[in-house]
């Protein structure tokens, strides 16, 4: 059996950590998407696809999973919902089922026909990616909500630098 979950993962947290562990209890393989592949140096999703392969394959190795048992895929978006789930699967191994809290990404599979399952929430008030850049942008404790892979990979990247300079830009801008 083979899982399948999306996500922007702008950046990395340890919610998705827990997700992906909770999903291998399920099945044997999992698809990671990273979504809105295409999308970089924005306040909103300010890293790469590349950064956020980066950050996820050091924050499963960190946690011993073995890279047989998962897929990381970017994927772009693209304009039309209606075909998003074929676009999808053009680009993935094939899968069974689909882990997503997302409502969009839930309707858009289930019309297709798929068995969806909406994987519980570990502190999501905290362990979201909205929480995490805003921390980083008002210079507040971040490193604690993330994997301390990704947090090194953030540093490499000088990712809160470029976060607080896409802000300057922003208000720079209106
Ligand atoms: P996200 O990174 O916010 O969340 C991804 C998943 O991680 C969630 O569904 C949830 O299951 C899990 N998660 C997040 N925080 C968690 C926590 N604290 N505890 C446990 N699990 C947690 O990403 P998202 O916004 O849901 O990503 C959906 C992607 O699908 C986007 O990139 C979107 O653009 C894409 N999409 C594209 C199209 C299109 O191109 N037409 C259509 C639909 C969706």
């Amino acid at each position: 059996m083979r899982g399948l979950l999306v996500g922007r993962m702008q950046p990395v947290h340890q919610g998705h950590l827990q997700v992906v562990k909770s999903i291998l209890e399920q099945v044997e393989e999992v698809i990671i998407c990273i979504g809105s592949a295409q999308l970089s140096h924005t306040i909103k999703d300010p890293f790469t696809g590349g950064e956020r392969v980066m950050m996820l394959t050091k924050a499963l190795s960190e946690n011993g999973i073995p890279a047989s048992r998962y897929y990381i895929i970017p994927i772009p978006d693209i304009a039309c919902n209606s075909i998003w789930v074929s676009h999808v699967k053009m680009l993935t191994p094939p899968f069974n089922k689909i882990y997503t809290g997302n409502p969009l990404v839930q309707r858009l599979f289930m019309e297709e026909g798929y068995q969806v399952t909406i994987p519980p929430l570990f502190y999501r008030d905290t362990y979201s990616g909205t929480e995490v850049r805003r921390r980083m942008i008002e210079g507040e404790n971040w490193e604690s909500l993330v994997p301390s892979s990704v947090k090194d990979a953030i540093y490499e990247i000088e990712g809160v630098e470029r976060l607080q300079h896409l802000l300057k830009i922003e208000v720079s801008e209106k």
